[in-house]
């Protein structure tokens, strides 16, 4: 029997949460795969609608047991490796009405004061895991937060059996009874934030959040609901760590939506070898797969032309690029080396997406090529949009990708961050943004909430409120062009500089020597002054180092016309980042000024100069 589109376009936007959509979906199609994983092995594990459902409703079962005294709202930490365990972890937290708080996996050996923060700020009732790693003594002496908690494992002892279509459909007394109850302003997720400027804050996204942005992201993708025929639904890749907004609603989750069969493998598996996440895309005809944009660098600088070659990458119709800066560059590099993997141009969609507003804000138009700018660079430096002809001179000009429309019922402004006031189209400003994505706020930071995610512009009387994202961008046509953040903006003798535009030269003219870089503002004795920190590679020779700074700041010279004050040369592993590898400027910028980065090499402009 073939269902009707239809039915499930009419059915699954209309559901209250996610779970609710889950089990709809086991009725529907329970021996469809939902999820694979590829361990690092390339052993795969799957586990159907049916049997995903099974688990969920068991493990919620036993977080409910009665002697847990387990209360609706109370939170979760979810502490799981890369797999398919999160998952039923997540949806038993939902049919138990827990709030689950994803987490980063600890890394053997090491501490983890993300989590310890995390578990501080939010008091968990309680941690759910795999049995492997709770019965793993080392993180326990790692965290004493952990260690006093207490500890729900999802895998244990399961029915040997099959579901059958009655252990879907009837649920125990305790679940069923909060399953009734769960409410669509109910919290779906605590997701902490990056990291990236501050510590992490736990963004509180409802039910109802996450329903329209799964809707958003369906649509903007545009993806069907998976249910005309037993073979028509999505098939995505991801390897993005679970534990972030990106990989877990934009991949796993969006997908489970459209009735689609995600297949996941850890990070560690990608990052050492990139190839592994194309040939999955290949292999599973997937369509729908996406990164930030150093993961498509990575595979231009780590696959060959051969191995490229040996890749069909002409299904693939949504290669979404975000949670960074998006290069024109990049993706213009990566088209041509998979060319011969038949991958299309058309396929990028670079998009823009915070735990704010649950994930994603904006994304160009799915089938056509994304759009580009050329603007002028001193205007940009002044904060005004200018474009120009591509052919004008490559140094005075800058390319910014657009992120395209602003997708579902989100509203933008762009905004003066100090006055308030409504900046012009072709402005730079603060981006503002309202709707039924937009989360509740952050997790127990009243006074903040209120000035960020209660915002009102200086002429609105309506009481119409925004969440200010601390962002800065320009819409042009109708899209969304981000230039950075307020609070990495270098400002040096009126002019704002974006630190990533200044890193990314460094990194061009400096090529493999350079593994990372970051630019930052410091206080020097007249005003701002600018900061670079460059990992080199370990193999090059103290006395290469002098030079290596001389051509760093000609390029930047030339390109910028601005000049560094300080340049530190450092070993690998020294600039500071989240555990989605996001630069932590702030941070660097922080131990600069307490002279607590160590270095190979530094050069420093002397005072007298300076001017
Ligand atoms: P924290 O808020 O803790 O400092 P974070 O902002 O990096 O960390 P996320 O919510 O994971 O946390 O990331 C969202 C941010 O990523 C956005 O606010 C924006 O600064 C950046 N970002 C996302 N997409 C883009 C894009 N296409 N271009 C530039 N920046 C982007
Ligand atoms: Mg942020």
């Amino acid at each position: 029997m073939h269902l009707n589109t239809d039915s499930a376009a009419q059915i699954i936007p209309r559901l209250p949460t996610l779970l609710h959509v889950l089990r709809e979906r086991a009725e529907r199609h329970p021996n469809r795969a939902a999820l694979s994983f590829i361990n690092d092995d390339q052993q795969e594990t799957t586990i159907t609608y049916g049997e995903l459902t099974a688990r969920v409703t068991e493990v919620a079962q036993r977080i409910l047991a009665a002697d847990h005294n387990v209360e609706p709202g109370d939170r979760a930490i979810l502490l799981f490796p890369a797999g398919l365990d999160f998952i039923v972890g997540l949806f038993a937290c939902h049919a138990a009405r827990v709030v689950p708080v994803p987490a980063c996996y600890p890394k053997p050996g090491r501490a983890m004061p993300q989590l310890d923060a995390a578990i501080s700020d939010c008091s968990p009732s309680f941690l759910l895991s795999d049995s492997k790693t709770i019965d793993s003594m080392a993180f326990h002496r790692l965290s004493p937060a952990i260690s006093k908690m207490r500890m729900v494992a999802t895998d244990a002892p399961l029915a040997e059996r099959l579901p059958t279509a009655d252990d879907i459909r009837e649920l125990p007394e305790n679940v069923s009874q909060a399953f009734a109850e769960i409410e669509p302003d109910d919290l779906a997720l605590l997701q902490y934030t990056s990291g990236s400027t501050n510590a992490p804050k736990g963004v509180m996204v409802s039910h109802a959040n996450l329903m329209a942005n799964l809707e958003t992201i369906r649509n903007a993708f545009g993806l069907n609901y998976g249910d005309a025929e037993q073979n028509d639904y999505t098939r995505s890749v991801f390897w993005l760590p679970h534990y972030h907004d990106m990989g877990l609603i934009g991949g796993i989750l969006d997908t489970i939506y459209i009735g689609g069969h995600t297949t996941l493998m850890s990070p560690r598996s990608f990052l050492s070898k990139p190839l592994r996440w194309l040939r999955a895309i290949a292999d599973r005809n997937a369509t729908v797969s996406g990164a930030p944009n150093f993961a498509y660098e990575l595979c231009i600088d780590r696959i060959t032309p051969d191995e490229a070659s040996a890749v069909d990458l002409s299904k693939w119709s949504v290669a979404f690029c975000g949670a960074e800066p998006v290069a024109a560059d990049t993706l213009d590099r990566f088209r041509q080396r998979f060319e011969s993997s038949e991958f299309r141009r058309e396929a990028f969609l670079p998009c823009y997406g915070l735990a704010e507003a649950t994930l994603l804000v904006s994304c160009s138009d799915q089938g056509v090529p994304f759009r580009r700018l050329v603007v002028d660079r001193d205007a940009l430096l002044a904060g005004r949009v200018s474009p120009v002809a591509e052919s004008h001179p490559r140094n005075l000009t800058r390319n910014i990708v657009s992120c395209g429309a602003v997708r579902g019922d989100t509203r933008i402004e762009v905004v003066d961050p100090v006055s308030r006031s409504r900046r012009n189209e072709g402005e730079i400003g603060e981006i503002w943004l309202t709707g039924s994505s937009i989360a509740r706020g952050y997790w127990c930071r009243e006074e903040v909430n209120k000035q960020q995610f209660h915002a009102t512009l200086d002429c609105d009387n309506a009481g119409q409120t925004f969440l200010r994202t601390g962002d800065l961008g320009f819409v042009h046509e109708g899209e969304l062009y981000v230039t950075g953040r307020c609070k990495d903006v270098i400002v040096l003798r009126g002019r704002n500089y974006y630190p990533h535009d200044i890193e990314s030269t460094i990194e061009r003219a400096l090529g493999d020597s350079a593994l990372r870089c970051v630019a930052v503002a410091t206080d020097a004795f007249v005003g701002d002054a600018m900061s670079i920190v460059i990992e080199v590679d370990r193999h090059l020779s103290d006395a290469s180092l002098p030079e290596l700074v001389r051509c760093a700041r000609r390029a930047i010279i030339d390109e910028h016309e601005v000049d560094a004050r300080q340049v530190l040369l450092t070993k690998p592993g020294t600039i500071p980042v989240t555990t989605s590898g996001k630069l932590k400027r702030a941070e660097c910028r922080l131990r600069l000024q307490a002279d607590e980065i160590e270095y190979r090499y530094q050069w420093m402009r002397s005072i007298i100069s300076d001017d």
